[in-house]
């Protein structure tokens, strides 16, 4: 297979390849050690650090390399589609986007050096409650203002990296629901210090899942946030979180074409090379087919992503797109790992074919960050005009 199959020659090539380069160090038995012993991929985190590649989307104003949303993706699809998982950091490149965007000037020239440099990592994304679930504006975790600071009270769950991350954006119900207006009012967002809220009241539990993500639930008891750490405007958060949620689906989405790209490659080789009844079992239409029309599903959702990027790139409204392109490129992985996992027979199962692994790694898409069922509703209501389900 050749590699111009994948690849268009100018979408980031110069990136791609050295992506590429630094993953090479980090093969198929790094990963898998790792997943065995549910640890952290540090070193792999620091070189990607190291290397800039977590501060793409940080201007370089602040110290980062000011690239585009579509050069972030190219980065974290190259990523997966070596065999890696980026899962491990690739909130650090989108969280940040809500301080930027509204965070005040001395929130940013405190933090966005910091962490475009690495020595601060802004890695936990702290929104889903084990009561609300997907009905995010029925959190319940509350901000109480009082004098300079606010006090916080509530629970997170599956706050993935809250134990490898000095700061948390946190969102939070500063007004009860049944006081405002608008349910999307009353949210604020936080940026919480890690280390002194632990010694104030915060709790880190890690839960133990399908795949190593390094995910946790945070308790609140009475953790004191100082009110200069409020992003914003107290009770316009849902709005500040919701443009960093487009960043975070078009990204997520490149990921899944990279996860696709990995099992198609692994698929295509190994249907050529593998010989049952004296032949190739490439040779059998009905192996081919679905590694087919996987690949043609991931260029059909790259499509999609790429598009979403350029619109977020111009500022436009790309909530459909954004959520399009996750749920088109979501399926498109499951695709190919499904028909990589099938061409592989017994030996999909094995360890050391790394199939196994990426199988339930890309199976997360199409649940988070926003499950498949609420996209759709999404589409039909905003896109279609179709009466409102919930
Ligand atoms: C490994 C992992 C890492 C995660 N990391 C983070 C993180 O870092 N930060 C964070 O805040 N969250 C994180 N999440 C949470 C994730 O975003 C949620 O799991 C996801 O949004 C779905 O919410 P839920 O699990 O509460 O499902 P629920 O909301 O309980 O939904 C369950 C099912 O019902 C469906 N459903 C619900 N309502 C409707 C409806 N009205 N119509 C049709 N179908 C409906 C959903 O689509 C879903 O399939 C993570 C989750 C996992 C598993």
């Amino acid at each position: 297979m050749s590699q111009d199959v994948f690849d268009e020659t100018d979408n980031f090539p110069e990136i791609r390849a050295a992506v590429a380069r630094l993953c090479a160090d980090f093969p198929g038995e790094y990963w898998r050690q790792l997943d065995r012993d549910a640890a952290y991929p540090t070193d792999f985190v620091a070189a990607l650090t190291q290397a800039g590649y977590l501060a793409a989307l940080i201007p370089e104003t602040y110290g980062g390399a000011g690239l585009s949303l579509s050069a972030a993706a190219a980065i974290l699809e190259e990523i997966q589609r070596a065999g890696a998982n980026g899962a491990a950091c690739h909130a650090q490149m989108y969280i940040m986007g809500s301080l930027l965007r509204h965070g005040s000037e001395a929130q940013k020239a405190q933090y966005l050096p910091q962490i475009a440099s690495g020595s601060l990592r802004l890695q936990a994304f702290g929104v889903t409650e084990p009561t609300s679930g997907s009905d995010t504006t029925s959190i319940t975790t509350f901000a109480e203002k009082r004098d300079d600071h606010y006090v916080v009270n509530g629970q997170k769950v599956w706050t993935s990296r809250a134990a490898q991350s000095d700061l948390m954006l946190l969102l939070a119900r500063t007004t009860a629901k049944d006081k405002v207006v608008k349910r999307t009012d009353g949210l604020s967002v936080f940026l919480v210090d890690m280390k002194e809220a632990l010694k104030s009241g915060m709790t880190i539990r890690p839960i133990r899942a399908m795949i190593n993500h390094s995910t946790t639930e945070v308790f609140f008891d009475n953790v004191i946030v100082p009110a200069e750490n409020l992003i914003g405007e107290e009770g316009k958060g849902f709005r500040y979180i919701l443009s960093g949620m487009n960043a975070e689906r078009i990204l997520i989405a490149a990921e899944c074409i990279g996860d696709a790209k990995w099992f198609i490659a692994k698929a295509t080789a190994y249907a050529n090379e593998r010989r049952v009844f004296g032949r190739p079992i490439g040779q059998n239409q009905g192996i081919q087919f679905p590694i087919a029309r996987a690949y043609a599903q991931m260029r059909a959702a790259e499509l999609m992503v790429q598009r979403a990027a350029q619109m977020f790139e111009a500022g436009r409204d790309c909530g459909a797109e954004a959520n399009m392109a996750k749920m088109l490129a979501a399926e498109a992985s499951w695709a190919a790992a499904e028909a990589c996992l099938q061409t592989h027979g017994g030996f999909g199962f094995a360890e050391e074919y790394d199939i196994e692994r990426k199988f339930r790694e890309t199976r997360l898409y199409q649940v988070a960050p926003v499950s498949t069922n609420l996209i759709l509703s999404h589409l039909a209501e905003h896109v279609l005009g179709l009466p409102r389900s919930y």
